[in-house]
């Protein structure tokens, strides 16, 4: 019996903008991603039998096939039979400590973790370019999260750049318990809304692309501009997203009003964050915040931003 523990991070996304619709039903992303300390802890443990056990500490995350983490295992069997019927099923147990549709990307970073769990018990040697072909099956953040970092994201997500690196920076995180965001909401909504401004020219798409390295938040990460990362964060997905839940607007204004370096939601949200010089400045901004919004539905919490994905301990 084989056991290995794995730290799965969670993502913050500094830049969000969407370019355009898809062929595949995806949209088109340029984004920049970034770990972050807050993470999940995985147990994933071989036990010689021919299934896949799954059990989490939040009872709000499903256990069963919907899993992605679960998903992850049976894709490993489907494309590696021969390891599964050597090596066997696992039990996964996740201990659950990003919140949960969020915009953090906590169901891509278990599978993520699976990934490169079983990889290990399964003795394959697959490399992280290969791992992260395997995780574009999963969603489109499984690929970033196996490596992590600060990274530019094209395509749907799977295109990785890696830039820099912004782990002297902290951040605070603020989301209500009780909200819930799905994702295919927010493009779905928001394609309704803009898809009147997408590109169209497929040179002009491909020109934005290729331009993307001159972009100024990506000159102002390899500059380490902290002042200017913070002016230049950006997401299209609040366009749609703060006007449906004014909870959420009402806390990115109180944050940004606060101060710190810049203040954003993350994805498809609707948690918000506010990026800080240090930790001390993180700890006076969330003692500010929560003087200000006296709501114990919501969760603030401070964390660094990390250089790392999937790390076995
Ligand atoms: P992303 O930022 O990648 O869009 P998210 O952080 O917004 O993701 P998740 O925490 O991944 O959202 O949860 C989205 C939904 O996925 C949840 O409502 C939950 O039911 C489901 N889910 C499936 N597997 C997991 C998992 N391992 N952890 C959390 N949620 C999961």
């Amino acid at each position: 019996m084989q056991s290995y523990t794995l730290i799965a991070p969670a993502k913050i996304n500094l830049y969000l903008e969407i370019i355009r619709d898809r062929p595949d039903g995806y949209h088109e992303l340029l984004m920049i991603l970034q770990s972050i300390d807050l993470a999940d802890r995985l147990e994933i443990c071989s036990h010689g039998t021919q299934d896949f056990r799954l059990t989490c500490s939040n009872p709000q995350v499903p256990t069963n096939e919907t899993n992605l983490a679960y998903r992850a295992a049976q894709l490993m069997k489907l494309e590696f039979g021969e390891a599964f019927a050597n090596y066997g099923g696992v039990d996964i147990t996740i201990d659950k400590r990003i919140p949960v549709a969020a915009g953090l990307a906590g169901g891509s970073t278990n599978a993520a973790a699976v990934l490169v769990g079983l990889n290990l018990i399964w003795e394959l040697g697959l490399t992280i370019p290969e791992l992260q072909r395997l995780g574009e099956k999963l969603g489109s953040d499984v690929p970033f999260c196996i490596a992590g970092g600060t990274v530019v994201a094209t395509g749907r997500g799977e295109k990785l750049v890696p830039i820099g690196d912004l782990n002297s920076l902290w951040v605070i995180l603020g989301k209500y318990k009780s909200l819930a965001v799905s994702t295919a909401w927010a493009y779905q909504t928001y394609r309704q809304q803009f898809s009147h401004e997408y590109i169209s020219d497929h040179a002009v798409v491909t020109s934005r692309i290729s331009k993307v390295h001159s972009d100024p938040l990506i000159q102002a990460i390899s500059h380490k501009d902290n002042h200017k990362i913070g002016q230049l964060l950006h997401n299209d997905l609040e366009k749609v997203v703060l006007p449906e839940y004014s909870q959420v607007m009402k806390l990115r204004a109180i944050l940004e009003q606060i101060g710190g370096l810049g203040t954003m939601m993350s994805g498809s949200g609707p948690t918000v964050f506010t990026l800080c010089q240090s930790q001390q400045e993180a700890e006076n901004i969330k003692n500010k915040a929560r003087q200000a919004i006296f709501d114990p539905d919501l969760e603030l919490l401070i964390t660094k931003l990390s250089s790392t994905g999937i790390q076995v301990v």
